[in-house]
């Protein structure tokens, strides 16, 4: 589930992606997030961090744990307009080369600004990202599968005033 502006900008995504290749979909893992959901994935990693190293301020804990799992107030997912997005090729049934699946933490290539990647993986990257910025997506360097629209995100990369999209609260929607 996603807003109704971010489903349309996906659409005209895919267009652009089926021009690459017509075996090319977009994959979308998540889109919107409740709150609570993120509340949770933010404690949990904050209790797999802090059980991994010390720190001696708990604002540099917060930071890390940033790093992968955006601060609830902040974050994109609850406001309908982050997605996490790979490419799905048709034709060889599986998923294109990013160097790293999707959410796997274990090595430092979630990044996008991590090295070692081999040509491919970095031109695949460079498609996602390419035709989700023409449709005014902005990317997150955190997570190379992570891209958002109208949220705070979006806002700071673009320096827009203001997020377009507030979070979102369904009754019954858990
Ligand atoms: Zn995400």
């Amino acid at each position: 589930m996603v807003r109704k502006e971010v489903l349309e900008k996906l659409q005209s995504a895919q267009k652009r992606l089926s021009d690459i290749n017509p075996n090319f979909k977009l994959y979308i893992f998540e889109g919107y997030r409740t709150l609570k959901i993120q509340k949770e994935r933010f404690l949990k990693r904050l209790k797999v961090l802090s059980e991994l190293e010390y720190y001696e301020n708990p604002f540099d804990l917060y930071e890390k744990t940033h790093e992968t799992v955006a601060v609830p107030s902040v974050a994109g997912h609850p406001s309908g307009g982050a997605i996490d997005i790979v490419i799905f090729n048709q034709q060889t049934n599986s998923f294109l080369d990013f160097g790293s699946p999707i959410y796997d933490y274990t090595t430092n290539k979630f990044r996008l600004d991590t090295l070692g990647l081999t040509n491919e993986q970095e031109n695949n990257r460079q498609i996602l990202r390419e035709i989700l910025l023409a449709e005014n997506f902005a990317p997150f360097d955190g997570e190379y599968w992570h891209f958002s629209y109208g949220d705070r995100e979006w806002a700071f990369y673009y320096q827009k005033p203001a997020a377009i999209f507030s979070n979102l609260q369904f009754k019954n929607y858990e």
